[in-house]
């Protein structure tokens, strides 16, 4: 289908592209890599009058050091990301993770930014951004605040980025050292998970000196398996110990059901998942 009639805007700052969100009000949309989006604009199940194209804006765009974070602009594409030597040596579960998301062609278009602001809780990325803690930045009118990876997944498709507010960078705490793994279940390649398990963790002499999961498709928002991760933590990086704390990797969450498998197939594979994630993740810190 071709989308409804819009006006479209591409400014080259923040401060321009957020004095167009506040003249336009409801009326406008943000469009980044465009690959979520354009989707929803062609099957016309959103219709906004004005679009206010992000791409022009270089500030968004790049990977950083800053000290104890590496800060990945919200408009720097997937390709970009997973090809980071900063990335993938302080947040290689990132770089994993991107690895596994959609193709070639969608993680060329497709932006780190949009896919958290997208919240689809499916997303590869809101599983590594929940286990590693990450921060959101986020400029409004008022300014620039930093939201939390436990407070910035609202619900389905939804985030604390208000109708008036850009998500600018995301900051990703460094972990580096950190065995990481990213297990992703598909019925074909290239396709969204049924569920997902992102896990990375640290080893100190055999033992799993920290470590920490992120489910994806478990729930309305991407989760964290606290209860495997509390089991875990300064116990042997031993087989049969992980196979029995991952037993509990279903725990709190609320898995969907659909066409793919039901909720208690979810639950019962997300165990196996989390296996196979901890062991990768381990095995990668040295263990
Ligand atoms: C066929 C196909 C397969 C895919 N498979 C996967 C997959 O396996 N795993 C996966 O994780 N993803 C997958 N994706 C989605 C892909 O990751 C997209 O890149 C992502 O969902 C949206 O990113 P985008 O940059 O294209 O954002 P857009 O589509 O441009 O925007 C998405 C939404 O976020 C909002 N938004 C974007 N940027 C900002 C910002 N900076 N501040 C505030 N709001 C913003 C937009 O207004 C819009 O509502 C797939 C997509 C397609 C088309």
């Amino acid at each position: 289908m071709i989308p409804a009639p819009f006006d479209y805007i591409a400014p080259t700052s923040v401060e321009e592209a957020l004095a167009a969100l506040q003249q336009h009000g409801d009326d406008a949309k943000i469009l980044a890599g465009g690959q979520s989006l354009l989707p929803v604009l062609r099957m016309r199940l959103n219709a906004p009058e004005m679009i206010i194209d992000l791409g022009r804006i270089d500030a968004l765009r790049g990977v950083r050091d800053d000290g104890d974070a590496i800060v990945v602009g919200a408009m720097t594409p997937h390709s970009v990301v997973g090809a980071d030597p900063l990335v993938a040596e302080h947040a290689a579960l990132v770089t994993k993770a991107v690895a596994h998301l959609a193709d070639a062609q969608i993680r060329h278009r497709g932006t780190f930014g949009g896919a958290l602001a997208h919240a689809d809780p499916a997303g590869d990325l809101g599983g590594p951004a929940r286990a590693l803690d990450a921060q959101f930045v986020i400029a409004g009118p008022g300014g620039t605040r930093t939201v939390s990876a436990d407070d910035f997944f609202v619900d389905l498709f939804e985030t604390a980025i208000s109708d008036d507010e850009i998500l600018t960078e995301v900051r990703l705490p460094k972990h580096t050292g950190w065995g990481a793994h990213h297990e992703k279940m598909v019925r074909v390649a290239h396709q969204w998970p049924i569920c997902a398990v992102a896990a990375t963790a640290r080893v100190q002499d055999g033992t799993i000196a920290d470590i920490a999961i992120g489910l994806a498709n478990m729930g309305s928002t991407p989760l964290r398996a606290r209860g495997v991760e509390e089991a875990l933590r300064g116990q042997r990086a031993d087989e049969d110990v992980i196979r029995a704390a991952c037993a509990r990797a279903a725990e709190g969450a609320h898995a969907p059901s659909d066409l793919n498998g039901s909720a208690d197939y979810r639950n019962h594979v997300v165990t196996v998942m989390c296996r196979r994630a901890v062991l990768g993740a381990v095995q990668g810190a040295g263990a």
